[in-house]
């Protein structure tokens, strides 16, 4: 069942090493069939260079296993909980990438400094805040999937605006319309991380790029009025 779509978060997932965003076994991609209500998802701590599409491991709404010889990854409550409460998103990523686990080590949000953030994020990557003793006792991923969320009700940021998020002393997660293009926001926030902690010490100044710049990136490349690239997609790609 769903063999295109395990297809997709296997190529999804090999993507990882292959841009530098995993160590070892140290991230997963799912991706969602939203008229099946069920997601495909990477298997629990299997090597990059020994995965196949036919190890993915088919997922419902609630986190039951529907098909699969292999566990899901142990992110899978988390994937859960964001697929149930962003209904347009139909890929998540979670790595352990360097620049952005920096950020989140140090609770700090990725800021929009300039316009290759500007151009797939519309304003700074939030951290959420961190989890407490109850939160990681009663039901660890999920409740990391649920600070996520709070996150974003929180300040009412739209998910697909600022498709990425740092939860607070751990890493990120990314999503977007595909699993392919989650992994896509994964390594742009990553590289955005390296260059913001760079330019963070170079100057203590304030320097956010302003609103207008930040406008004129992001809608260069999002939604109706989009005039980047060849064909001028609505769904984000970036050429
Ligand atoms: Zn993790």
């Amino acid at each position: 069942m769903l063999e295109q779509l395990k297809q997709d978060v296997y190529d999804a997932n090999m993507q990882l090493p292959k841009l530098g965003l995993v160590t070892f076994t140290w991230g997963n991609v799912s991706g969602i069939d939203r008229d099946a209500g069920l997601f495909v998802i990477k298997p629990s701590g299997v090597a990059y260079d020994e995965l196949t599409p036919a190890d993915m491991v088919v997922v419902d709404l609630q986190g039951r296993v529907v098909e699969g010889k292999l566990n899901p990854s142990s992110d899978t409550p988390t994937h859960v909980v964001l697929y149930n409460a962003f209904q347009d998103i139909g890929g998540i990523v979670h790595t352990h990438s360097p620049w952005a686990v920096a950020f989140a080590s140090a609770g700090l949000p990725v800021p929009a400094l300039n316009t290759t953030a500007a151009d797939t994020f519309y304003g700074d990557v939030p951290v959420t805040a961190p989890l407490s003793q109850a939160q990681i006792q009663r039901a660890y991923e999920a409740e990391t999937g649920e600070a996520i969320v709070e996150t974003f009700r929180a300040d009412k940021r739209d998910p697909l605006a600022v498709p990425a998020v740092l939860v607070a002393q751990h890493g990120p997660f990314a999503w977007g319309p595909t699993p392919a293009q989650a992994v896509y926001n994964a390594k742009v926030l990553e590289v955005v991380a390296e260059i913001d902690y760079h330019a963070l010490m170079l100057s203590h100044k304030d320097s956010h790029v302003p609103q207008y710049l930040l406008d004129k990136h992001y809608y260069r490349k999002h939604g109706s009025t989009a005039y980047y690239g060849q064909d001028n997609p609505q769904s984000g790609s970036h050429r």
